[in-house]
């Protein structure tokens, strides 16, 4: 009885296929859970041998989903892994660091690789790393850029180095990028160029002095294009002159002048060393005249940091 049952019943699944298959995949979809469990203790109760067959056997005849199936099961593990390699990481500490040390650039060229193959995730992951930190610790940003500064200020060398070789490997790009914030932030530049020069002025005189005896042709089209350029300038300084000339009242010959310089010990009258130029005590542009009175011996640094200033309003004399 039981047999013709079992026999009647196969052949009603034989017959119906399409049916069977469709209960069955209802079923399981109803039932994941369930399967899983199963599966699993089968795994664990020995059968495992036969699993894996299995599902060799059907990755085999369905190579294109099994790929799917096996990135989508990864994808799904991966926070799972990486908490468990932190973990590992954490507990094996100095095998890792030591490692790490004994590896560095085979390690960081591997994960550049990586990264560089994944640019997006790997950004996007860095984007949702930080967030994640900076909500748990507001103030990570400032700790972590103590902390750079410090490891930086320890690891001179190697932040030099680091900084060459990725501006060679880049030369091209990272030129680009500092012309493009150079025109960004012209001022900026301006400001910080000023600066330098006023801090180093001997270098920058000695520069622009080696540059004008190599280059004579161009410093004279230099100084040319600055007079076209600034007229009003140019007429100031010449009616200056002008008026020097002309308003200057008084007369002193050569043996006053001589009289004068040695008055004053052969010495510059502000500061005491060589002299070299002859002063107007009183600028002329100040009404001041060519009277042998009006005369001072200066040295070359006095008489120019004096220009057309009072002498009472710049330096005391010492004679
Ligand atoms: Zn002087």
């Amino acid at each position: 009885m039981t047999e013709k049952r079992l026999e009647y019943a196969r052949r009603w699944r034989a017959a119906n296929r399409e049916k069977v298959l469709a209960s069955t995949r209802k079923w399981n979809t109803a039932n994941k859970e369930k399967i899983s469990a199963q599966r699993k203790h089968a795994y664990r109760t020995g059968e495992r041998e036969k699993i894996l067959a299995r599902s060799k056997r059907w990755q085999a005849a369905n190579p294109e989903k099994a790929k799917e199936s096996a990135r989508k099961s990864q994808a799904k593990r991966r926070d799972k892994i990486r908490i468990e390699q932190r973990k590992w990481r954490e507990k094996n500490k100095d095998y890792f660091r030591a490692h790490y040390a004994a590896n560095r650039d085979k390690i960081n060229a591997r994960q550049r690789e990586r990264r560089l193959r994944h640019k997006d995730a790997a950004n996007e992951y860095q984007r949702q790393w930080r967030a994640r930190r900076n909500a748990q610790d507001p103030n990570y940003k400032q700790k972590q850029k103590e902390t750079s500064r410090v490891w930086k200020a320890k690891n001179k060398e190697r932040v030099r180095k680091y900084k060459l070789t990725s501006y060679r490997r880049n030369r091209q790009k990272e030129r680009e990028r500092a012309q493009k914030w150079r025109k960004a932030n012209k001022q900026r530049v301006l400001e910080t160029d000023r600066a330098y020069r006023a801090k180093n002025p001997d270098l920058f005189a000695r520069r622009g002095k080696k540059w004008r005896a190599e280059n004579p042709e161009r410093a004279r089209e230099n100084v040319l294009r600055w007079v076209a350029a600034h007229p009003a300038r140019i007429q100031a300084i010449r009616s200056r002159h002008r008026k020097y000339k002309n308003d200057a009242r008084g007369y002193c010959d050569e043996d006053q002048l001589k009289a004068r310089i040695a008055f004053y010990n052969n010495r510059c009258a502000y500061c005491g060393g060589p002299w070299k130029a002859v002063d107007h005590v009183i600028p002329v542009s100040k009404g001041g005249t060519n009277w042998p009175a009006n005369f001072r011996p200066a040295c070359a640094a006095c008489n120019s940091s004096k220009k057309n200033r009072d002498w009472r309003k710049w330096k005391p004399l010492i004679f």
